[in-house]
C-alpha cells in the first residue's frame, strides 16, 4: 500500500492547481494579497506524528478556524450551559457574516461558527478573563495546536489592523446583538480581541494537530496532554459537521463528509473522529468563503483514506 507522505504528495500536486472560479478574500485588504498559488497539507495521526506536503512552512491567519479553538476554550472555562444561553447549535443557511437571520428570527446567532455567533462568545470570554483575555486563549490555542509555549504563537499584525480598519460588517453585526441586548459589554473592545484571534498565524500542521487532538476526543498526541473532556469534542464535532463550512456545509458533508472548519485566508481543519487530523491551506475561495483546491484535496483523501469508514 502507497504510504501516507507519498498520498500526501500526490494530493497535493495534483490539486493545488485545481483552483478555477477561486479567488482570496478580498473584503480583508490584507488577504487579497497572498499567493494564490500557495498550497500545504498535513495529516497527523493519533501516534502524534505529522506529515506534511507542498508549501508547508507557509504561514497563514486562522480566521474563522480560530472560533472552533475559542468554543473548545470557552466551554472548558465557562460550561455548556453559560455558552449556549446565547448562541444556538443550528446551521444557518446564510453567508458567514449575514445580519438577516438575527433580525428575522432572535438575536441569538444561530450557531458559535458565524460570525455574530462566535463575537458573543468572544464577549463571554472577555467578561470572564478580563485584561488577561488574549493571554489566557493564546496560552490554550498553544496548547491545542502542540506549540510548545504561548509565546510560538503570533498574531498577525497587518492582517489584524487591516480587519479591524474595514471591519464594517462585523461592526454592524456586533451593534445589532448589543441593541438587542445579546451583547452587553464594551462592543469595540469584544471586536478588538475577535480580530486578534482570526489573525493568529499558523501552518497546516499545526491545525491538523488541532483536528487529531478533537478527532482524540480531546488528547493532543503531540503533547501526550489532555486539552478537553470528551463531552466538549463531541460538541465541536457534531458543530464542525453541520456548520463548519457556513452555507456550503451540506455541500461539504456529501463531498467529504467528516467534522471540519474553515477559515477565509484559505484553511481547513478536518477532524476525523477516531482516525486523524487533517488540514489544507490554499488561498483561492468560493462564494461561500471556502477553499476551492481545499475542498478538492479533501475529498480525493476521504475517497482514498475511506474517511467515512466506506
Ligand atoms: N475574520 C473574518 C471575519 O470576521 C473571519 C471570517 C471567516 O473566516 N469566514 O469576517
Amino acid at each position: 500500500m502507497e504510504n501516507i507522505q507519498d498520498l500526501l504528495d500526490r494530493t497535493a500536486a495534483f490539486s493545488r492547481t485545481k483552483t478555477e472560479g477561486g479567488a482570496p478574500a478580498s473584503y480583508i485588504p490584507e488577504l487579497a494579497r497572498a499567493d494564490p498559488a500557495l498550497f500545504s497539507l498535513s495529516m497527523t495521526n493519533f501516534d502524534g506524528e505529522t506529515y506534511s506536503s507542498g508549501d508547508s512552512d507557509s504561514l497563514f491567519s486562522m480566521q474563522s478556524i480560530s472560533k472552533v479553538a475559542a468554543l473548545c476554550f470557552a466551554i472548558e472555562t465557562l460550561g455548556r450551559e453559560r455558552v449556549f444561553s446565547k448562541i444556538g447549535m443550528e446551521p444557518c443557511s446564510e453567508a458567514f457574516n449575514s445580519i438577516m437571520k438575527l433580525e428575522m428570527t432572535s438575536s441569538i446567532p444561530l450557531n458559535p461558527f458565524i460570525n455574530a455567533g462566535a463575537i458573543v462568545l468572544v464577549e463571554m470570554l472577555n467578561e470572564r478573563f478580563q485584561a488577561l483575555a488574549i493571554a489566557e486563549i493564546m496560552d490554550f490555542f498553544s496548547r491545542l495546536l502542540g506549540r510548545q509555549s504561548r509565546n510560538a504563537l503570533h498574531i498577525n499584525e497587518g492582517i489584524y489592523r487591516s480587519e479591524k480598519r474595514t471591519a464594517d460588517r462585523n461592526r454592524a453585526l456586533a451593534y445589532f446583538l448589543h441593541n438587542a441586548g445579546t451583547l452587553s459589554g464594551d462592543v469595540e473592545e469584544t471586536l478588538d480581541l475577535y480580530f486578534k484571534l482570526c489573525s493568529i498565524e499558523v501552518n497546516t500542521a499545526d491545525l491538523s494537530v488541532m483536528g487529531a487532538t478533537i478527532a482524540s476526543g480531546g488528547r493532543n498526541p503531540a503533547s501526550g496532554t489532555t486539552i478537553m473532556s470528551l463531552d466538549t469534542a463531541y460538541i465541536v464535532l457534531g458543530l464542525m459537521n453541520v456548520c463548519g463550512l457556513y452555507d456550503q456545509s451540506a455541500e461539504f458533508a456529501v463531498e467529504v463528509g467528516v467534522p471540519a472548519k474553515s477559515g477565509v485566508s484559505g484553511g481547513i481543519l478536518c477532524a476525523v473522529p477516531g482516525r486523524m487530523g487533517l488540514a489544507v491551506f490554499s488561498p483561492p475561495l468560493n462564494n461561500s468563503g471556502n477553499s476551492v483546491a481545499g475542498i478538492r484535496a479533501l475529498a480525493d483523501l476521504s475517497r482514498e483514506l475511506k474517511l467515512r469508514g466506506i
